[in-house]
């Protein structure tokens, strides 16, 4: 299968899901910042400009990495350590009031991260999964493309 990456041409491209599973080899050392997307929510590459110690290869092996669904238990976690902090400075203040709002305001973070991170999981996620298992990798110029099916008629 030979595709044609539109950003430079070359044809030295290769599936995203190939590429995170074999890893990388063809690595040379133009890592400088390539600021990398895939449009409408999809993976959202943001290229650091990678040292040239040779680490290049973990950074081009993590952008090939497949999207993450949202976390729970950490997010959550850390919601509620906000929640004893914000309770134990506000006691201080002795207004009941307070530490009322502070209990609602956590109620509310959780049960809108929990939301939030279902609606993500359920109808985002496998979008970017399915666009991820479609999308191909420049290893010339580490642009990530998804091919247009209809342009290789002529
Ligand atoms: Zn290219």
């Amino acid at each position: 299968m030979e595709l044609t990456c539109p950003n430079c041409n070359s044809d030295n491209t290769q599936r995203l899901s190939a590429v995170f599973e074999n890893g990388i080899s063809t690595v040379n050392n133009k890592t400088h910042g390539v600021g990398l997307g895939l449009g409408r929510g999809g993976l959202a590459i943001g290229a650091a400009g990678a040292s040239t110690s040779g680490t290049s290869q973990t950074v081009l092996s993590q952008r090939a990495a497949p999207p993450d669904r949202k976390p729970y238990l950490v997010p959550l976690l850390k919601i509620f350590g906000g929640f004893v902090v914000a309770s134990v400075a506000v006691s201080a203040l002795g207004v009941p009031i307070l530490g009322a709002l502070v209990t609602l305001a956590w109620i509310t973070a959780t049960v809108g991260w929990t939301y939030r991170a279902a609606q993500y999981n359920a109808k985002t996620w496998p979008v970017q999964v399915e666009q991820w298992q479609r999308s191909f990798l420049c290893h010339r110029c580490h642009h990530v493309f998804v091919p247009i099916p209809s342009t290789e008629s002529l």
